[in-house]
C-alpha cells in the first residue's frame, strides 16, 4: 500500500509523457493504467486538471468523433458510493450527498442529458433517463484511484444487485495530490454483469478541478464535484465499454472535447436544481457550427441550454 503510493507520482508523470508522445497517433486512448503492467480496465475520459493539457497539438483531422463499434446506455442505473472514513464527519460531508443526489435525480430527462443522445450503438440510442437509486456509504478506508481494478472491487463489494444498465460512481475522502486528473471512468464485472463504474477525488479547494461557481447555490466541493459529474457520466452514457462507442482520433470522448468551457453560468436540470457544468461534444453541433467553442475554438459543444 505504501509503497505503491510513493510510485503513483512516478507512474503519472511517465503516463503523461507518453500521452504527450502519442497525441497524433489515431485512436490512442487514455489508458494509464497499462502503464502498471497489470491487466486492468482502462481509465477512460479522464477528467484532467485545468492546465494538465496532454492532447495540446491540435488534430489533424475532423474534431467529430467516430463510432467504434461498441455499445451505449441506452437508459442509466446510479447509484453513488462515498467511500472513506471521513465522510463521518460533516466537514467533509456539507451539501454533497445531499447535492450530488439531486444532482443524479435531476439529471434524469434534463435537456443537459438530452444534449448526448444523437449517439447510437450496437445496442440502440443514447437515451436520457437515468433511474437514480440513491447513495451508500462505506467509511472503510478508500484507494486512491490508482488501481481501476480496486475501484470496480468496491463498486462489487457495495452494490448486492448490480444491473447490467448500471453506473456506479465512487467519491473517496482521498486528495489528488500530484495526480493531474480530476475523475475518470472505466468499467468491470461483478458476478458476470458489466458495470460502469467512474472514480472521483476529493476536490475540496482543489483549484485545478473547480469550474468556479459564484452563484452561491453549492459548497465550493460540491459544485466541482457536478462539474465532473457531468464530463464522466456524459462518456460513460457514450462510449461506456470495450472495445468503445464514441471518440475521437486521439481518444477524446464527448466530455473531454469541452472540459473547462462553460456556455452560461448555470444550466437548469429537470428537477429545477441549477449547476455550473461543462457542455458535452455533439458531432451534429460541430457539423452545423451551432455549439459553442471548445477550449480550442471548435464550435460543438451543447450542454441543453
Ligand atoms: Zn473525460
Amino acid at each position: 500500500m505504501f509503497r505503491k503510493l510513493l510510485v503513483l507520482p512516478a507512474v503519472l508523470l511517465l503516463a503523461g509523457l507518453s500521452l504527450a508522445q502519442n497525441a497524433d497517433s489515431s485512436a490512442t486512448r487514455q489508458d494509464l493504467s497499462s502503464l502498471n503492467g497489470q491487466h486492468e480496465p482502462p481509465m477512460l475520459g479522464i477528467h484532467w486538471a485545468r492546465g494538465f493539457t496532454p492532447f495540446a497539438r491540435p488534430a489533424k483531422r475532423s474534431p467529430n468523433m467516430t463510432y467504434h463499434g461498441g455499445v451505449i446506455m441506452p437508459s442509466t442505473v446510479s447509484q453513488a458510493i462515498f467511500w472513506g472514513p471521513s465522510w463521518a464527519n460533516s466537514s467533509l460531508v456539507g451539501d454533497k450527498i445531499t447535492g450530488l443526489d439531486s444532482w443524479y435525480t435531476g439529471f434524469s430527462n434534463s435537456n443537459y442529458a438530452k444534449a448526448s443522445d444523437e449517439y447510437t450503438g450496437s445496442n440502440g440510442q443514447v437515451g436520457p433517463v437515468v433511474t437514480h437509486n440513491g447513495h451508500l456509504l462505506d467509511l472503510s478506508t478508500a484507494a486512491n484511484g490508482s488501481s481501476t481494478s480496486a475501484i470496480v472491487a468496491e463498486v462489487c463489494r457495495e452494490i448486492t444487485s448490480p444491473v447490467s444498465n448500471g453506473y456506479y460512481p465512487v467519491y473517496v475522502d482521498v486528495k489528488r495530490g500530484n495526480a493531474g486528473y480530476c475523475a475518470y471512468h472505466t468499467f468491470g464485472t461483478c458476478s458476470g454483469v458489466t458495470v460502469q463504474v467512474a472514480f472521483f477525488f476529493n476536490i475540496d479547494g482543489d483549484v485545478g478541478c473547480d469550474p468556479a461557481d459564484t452563484s452561491g447555490l453549492h459548497s465550493q466541493g460540491l459544485a466541482a464535484l457536478s462539474n465532473v459529474s457531468g464530463h464522466e457520466l456524459s462518456e460513460a452514457r457514450t462510449d461506456p465499454d470495450s472495445p468503445g462507442a464514441w471518440y475521437d482520433s486521439r481518444g477524446q470522448e464527448n466530455g473531454d472535447k469541452c472540459a473547462w468551457t462553460f456556455n452560461v453560468p448555470l444550466v437548469t436540470f429537470s428537477n429545477g436544481t441549477q449547476w455550473k457544468i461543462q457542455g458535452e461534444w455533439s458531432n451534429s453541433a460541430y457539423t452545423a457550427g451551432t455549439g459553442y467553442p471548445n477550449s480550442s475554438g471548435q464550435k460543438g459543444c451543447l450542454d441543453g441550454h
